[in-house]
């Protein structure tokens, strides 16, 4: 009964589509030689590597942004807050403060954080209430400080059975409350959501960041045109007026005219272009 159906508000603002490529997929040596590349191939944010690299290079990055059409969306690389012993836990926190205030700095949208990978040392319940009110929280509380935001990344179950979905992930960033943001991987999400659109609808203003590859093999996008179909998962995103950041996180594939070599980047090239016309028709479709 249509009476009965929920209604969603129309957002403030339209959806926006922005491409994004992660720093090591960019072409180019130095930050303007990358940077310069993504402007003339149609992406309008860069995803930087976390860790010491924003501290290191903060300034220089601050300098080549200037007066270009890109944005700084996330941090990407690894953590782990589920060690059984507090002072691993404690550690873990403390390495993340100074790159917190850097992506500060920087005007980027956060950094991504995975609560728990692989095996998990501690229990669910434990892990999720010490990552709420003890390093999730203090990080949060740490990046609202310095303008920015911790962005929670579900994975498949096989890489951790702690966080697998969007609106898990989106629960967890609203308990931490202020400064904590959720993303969604397309390729994580092929595997553990029920629905692209559904999904990104649950996340709804906390969703930050989206990741996408191949849906058939975590690759560049297009390879596979009949699985890789992000219509559904776009539909959800422009319901939900999102401007973020659409980051390819996915490999190459064999180089087809001689499958023993690694591809060559001018192969490379003309699969990244031919990902954003696909990705532009498909927004256009959704
Ligand atoms: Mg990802």
């Amino acid at each position: 009964m249509t009476a009965s159906m929920p209604k969603l508000t129309p957002p403030a603002e339209p959806a926006q589509l922005n491409l994004c490529l992660q720093w090591g997929a960019i072409p180019g040596g130095e930050i303007n030689e990358k940077l310069d590349f993504l402007e003339a191939n149609g992406f309008n944010a860069v995803e930087i590597p976390s860790g010491d690299w924003p501290i290191q290079n903060c300034d220089a990055m601050l300098k080549a942004m200037e007066a270009r059409n890109l944005s700084i969306a996330t941090a990407c690389g690894p953590s782990d807050f589920s060690y059984a012993e507090p002072e691993r836990r404690e550690a873990e926190v403390q390495k993340h403060l100074p790159t917190i205030e850097a992506l500060g700095a920087l005007g980027s949208v956060g950094l991504v954080l995975c609560p728990a990978r692989g095996k998990v040392p501690m229990g669910f319940k434990e892990l999720r209430e010490d990552f709420v009110t003890n390093t999730g929280k203090r990080l949060a509380e740490h990046a609202v400080k310095h303008g920015t935001s911790i962005v929670l990344e579900p994975l498949r179950r096989n890489e951790t059975p702690f966080l697998r979905q969007v609106a898990d992930g989106a629960r967890i960033a609203a308990d931490i409350g202020p400064g904590a943001t959720v993303m969604g991987d397309f390729w994580h999400m092929g595997g553990e959501e029920t629905s692209f659109m559904g999904a990104f609808i649950c996340a709804g203003d906390l969703l930050s960041h989206v990741h996408v590859a191949g849906l058939k093999e975590r690759i560049v996008p297009g390879v596979h045109p009949e699985a890789d179909n992000y219509v559904d998962g776009f539909r959800g995103l422009k319901m939900i007026g999102y401007r973020g950041a659409i980051s390819l996180e996915g490999g190459w594939p064999k180089d087809p005219d001689d499958p023993t070599k690694p591809i060559s980047q001018d192969k490379k090239i003309r699969l990244m272009r031919n990902m954003v016309e696909l990705l532009r028709e498909q927004w256009a479709e959704a």
